[in-house]
C-alpha cells in the first residue's frame, strides 16, 4: 500500500469517526456479534466484551466534593479516535484479533496489520474480516516492515502493538512524534523456579506442556529458564526426562505433538544458540534438530554460562537452561538483578516463599504452581512491565486500553462563594 493509500484509508477511517458510526452500543455488538460468528477460538474474549459492553459503557459517578458543591461527577469512557493494532506471528489470530476485539468494544474505528510471518492467517483476515464487520471503520492491512512503517507515519490515536523489544522502540519512537499514546505487549525471559518441596511430577507436566506445548517454545509467556537449587537440580532434571520422553517419545523429531519452528532464520537463530561448544556440552537432554522439517528436540541444558545470548536474550524456542543457586531465596534476587519479566512462575508448596515471590518479583504477571494459565482468566491484566511492555488487556482491560477517562464535572448556578473571585481583599479573605 503506498503512502498516499495509507493516508486516504485513515482520513475515510477518521471521516467515519467522526460522524459518529462507531459510537452507539448497537454498532459495538453488531461488530462483536460478526467477529463470533467468523471465529472460534477467540469467542470467549468476544462474549465476554459482548456481555459487559452496556455495562463498561456507562458514565462511572463519583463523589462530587465539598470543593465544587453544588455539582454532580462523572468518568466518560470516551473512543480514542482511530486506532492501529499491529500484531506478531507466533499467535497470528489471536494476538490479532483480541486487542481488536477491545478497540471496537471500546467504539474506535480499527486498522489490523497482521504479521508477514504468517500469511496465510494475515491473507485470511484480510479477506474474512471486511465480510462480517463494518469494513468502513473496520480495516486490514496486510504486509511487512515498509508498510508497517508506512502506517507508522500517520496520526494514530492509540497504536497496539505485540512483538519484539527492539521493534517496540521502532512503534514507539514514530508514535512519539504524534504524541500517540502505545500499548506494547512485548517479551523477555520468563524464569520459573522450581522449590525442592513442590510436587515434582506435576510440577515437570505443567512446566513442560507451558514450554514445548505452547508452539515448541514460541509463545510470549513460556518459561524461558528454570531456577533451582544446586542440590535438587539432578533430581529436577530426571524428572523432567521421564515427563519429556513420556509427551514426544524418544525421538521427538518425529513427535506429531511439537512443532516446526517458524521459519529457517529463526531455526538458525535457535540452532547457533546451542552450537557453540561451551554451550552444547551443558545440555543434559535433547538437542537433536531437522533443519529441513525444521524441527528442534526439546533441550534441557544445566548450568549456561550466564555471559552467553542464551542466558542474556528471549530463546523464543524449544531449548530451556536451568539455572543453580545455593538457596531457593536466592532465585528471587536473581530475578531481580535482570529486566521486568512479562511473566514469572514458581513451583513450591511454601506459603512464606509464595509470598516473597509476589511482594518480591516484578513482572507483568506470576503465576504460582502453574505457567501460562493466568492468560486465561480475563478478570486478569494482561501485558508486561518495564522492558516486558507498557499497557495490559483481555476482559474489560481491553475496553479500558482503547478508551479515554474523560472527567466531567456538571454545576449548576447557585453555590456562588464570594471569595473565589477578585478583588482579594482582606475582608474577603477573613470569611
Ligand atoms: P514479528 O516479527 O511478527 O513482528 C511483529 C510486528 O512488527 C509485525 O507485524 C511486523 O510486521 C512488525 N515489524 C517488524 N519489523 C518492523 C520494523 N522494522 N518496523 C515496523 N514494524 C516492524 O514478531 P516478533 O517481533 O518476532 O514476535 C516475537 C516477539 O513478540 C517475542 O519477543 C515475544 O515475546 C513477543 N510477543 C509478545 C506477546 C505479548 O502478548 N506480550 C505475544 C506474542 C509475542
Amino acid at each position: 500500500m503506498a503512502e498516499e493509500e495509507v493516508a486516504a484509508m485513515v482520513g475515510e477511517l477518521r471521516g467515519s469517526f467522526r460522524a459518529g458510526r462507531t459510537r452507539a452500543a448497537e454498532w459495538r455488538a453488531a461488530q462483536l456479534r460478526g467477529i463470533v460468528r467468523m471465529i472460534s477460538l477467540a469467542k470467549a474474549a468476544c462474549t465476554f466484551a459482548l456481555k459487559g459492553l452496556k455495562n463498561w459503557m456507562k458514565p462511572d459517578k463519583v463523589p462530587a466534593g465539598i470543593t465544587t458543591f453544588p455539582s454532580t461527577a462523572q468518568i466518560v469512557s470516551e473512543p480514542l479516535g482511530v486506532v492501529l493494532v499491529i500484531s506478531a506471528w507466533n499467535y497470528p489470530f489471536l494476538l490479532s484479533i483480541d486487542p481488536v476485539i477491545g478497540a471496537i468494544a471500546a467504539g474506535n474505528a480499527v486498522v489490523l496489520k497482521p504479521s508477514e510471518i504468517a500469511p496465510a492467517t494475515s491473507a485470511l483476515f484480510a479477506k474474512l474480516l471486511p465480510e462480517y464487520v463494518d469494513s468502513s471503520c473496520i480495516k486490514v492491512v496486510e504486509g511487512g516492515v515498509p508498510e508497517t512503517t508506512a502506517l507508522l507515519e500517520q496520526k494514530w490515536d492509540k497504536i497496539f502493538y505485540t512483538g519484539s523489544g527492539n521493534v517496540g522502540r521502532i512503534v514507539m519512537a514514530a508514535a512519539a512524534k504524534h504524541l500517540t499514546p502505545v500499548a506494547l505487549e512485548l517479551g523477555g525471559k520468563c524464569p520459573a523456579i522450581v522449590d525442592s518441596n513442590a510436587d515434582l511430577h506435576v510440577a515437570m507436566k505443567r512446566l513442560a506442556v507451558g514450554k514445548w506445548g505452547c508452539n515448541n517454545g514460541q509463545a510470549c509467556i513460556a518459561p524461558d529458564y528454570v531456577i533451582t537449587t544446586k542440590s535438587f537440580a539432578p533430581e529436577l532434571v530426571d524428572s523432567l526426562k521421564r515427563v519429556l520422553k513420556r509427551f514426544y517419545g524418544e525421538d521427538p523429531l518425529q513427535s506429531e505433538d511439537l512443532s516446526r519452528i517458524v521459519n529457517s532464520n529463526h531455526f538458525r537463530r535457535l540452532t547457533n544458540l546451542i552450537e557453540d561448544k561451551k554451550i552444547s556440552q551443558k545440555i543434559v537432554y535433547g538437542g537433536q534438530t531437522d533443519e529441513k522439517k525444521l524441527k528442534i528436540a526439546p533441550t534441557v541444558l544445566l548450568d549456561v554460562p550466564l555471559d552467553t545470548t542464551l542466558m542474556a536474550e528471549e530463546i523464543f524456542g524449544p531449548l530451556l537452561p536451568i539455572v543453580t543457586v545455593d538457596k531457593i531465596e536466592d532465585s528471587i534476587e536473581f530475578i531481580n538483578s535482570r529486566t521486568k519479566p512479562l511473566a514469572a512462575y514458581l513451583f513450591t508448596k511454601d506459603k512464606k516463599l509464595q509470598e516473597e515471590f509476589v511482594s518480591n518479583v516484578p513482572a507483568g504477571g506470576m503465576l504460582v504452581n502453574d505457567v501460562a494459565l493466568h492468560l486465561a482468566n480475563p478478570h486478569l491484566p494482561f501485558g508486561g512491565v518495564g522492558d516486558s511492555g507498557i499497557g495490559s488487556y483481555h476482559g474489560k482491560f481491553s475496553f479500558d486500553c482503547f478508551t479515554h477517562k474523560k472527567a466531567v464535572l456538571i454545576r449548576g448556578f447557585g453555590g456562588e462563594a464570594t471569595a473565589r473571585y477578585p478583588p482579594y481583599t482582606i475582608e474577603k479573605q477573613k470569611i
